[in-house]
């Protein structure tokens, strides 16, 4: 496994650091040995191309864990097949690829980031330090909307219930996360 310092990309956007907490529970993620993910939703603004943030978050693995018994088994079997047959193993992620070259192309679509309007960025972390594995990975909203589509009715109610639970997550990003649901990871 190969390690490398976290990218500015995946930065917290109030203060320009890495995060230092888990989203959902408040975990110190600097000093756990526990591995987290970190994901970012961007959205180009269309005259100055600059990027907007529109979601970010930190989720330690116990919560992930939490998360994922929230997707239904069918719900999560198809997403596992779409991102088996689109994302890890599509033209665009291909083992070549390095890690800088992963976080400017879509890789499910292959599109470059710069000319994407809207996208999701994931990568793994330990510490201070980001694990190349199969992240660091964009994607385009086309694809999250599409995994989206995939959630049963179920999955949804139990990830809207999921959410209900937390307490630790601002009340606006609650709300972010009812309509647009973080289910990559
Ligand atoms: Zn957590």
């Amino acid at each position: 496994m190969e390690f490398k310092d976290i990218t500015p990309n995946f930065y917290q956007d109030s203060n320009q650091k890495p995060f230092c907490e888990c989203t959902f529970c408040g975990k110190n993620l600097q000093e756990s040995n526990e591995p987290y993910l970190i994901e970012k939703s961007f959205k180009r603004n269309r005259q100055s191309k600059q990027l907007l943030t529109v979601i970010e978050y930190a989720i330690c693995l116990e919560c992930t864990i939490k998360k994922t018994q929230a997707i239904s088994e069918e719900s999560r079997q198809n997403i596992e097949k779409y991102m088996r047959e689109n994302v890890l193993n599509s033209e665009g992620n291909l083992p070549r690829r390095n890690f800088v070259e992963k976080l400017e192309f879509c890789a499910a679509t292959g599109k470059n980031v710069e000319d994407l309007d809207e996208f999701n960025l994931v990568g793994q972390f330990i510490g201070d330090k980001m694990l190349l594995s199969e992240f660091p990975v964009i994607m385009s909203n086309e694809i999250s909307e599409e995994i989206q589509g995939l959630l049963s009715e179920k999955t949804k109610e139990e990830f809207d219930k999921f959410m209900d639970t937390i307490t630790g997550v601002p009340p606006e990003l609650k709300e972010l996360f009812k309509t647009k649901r973080p289910v990559l990871i």
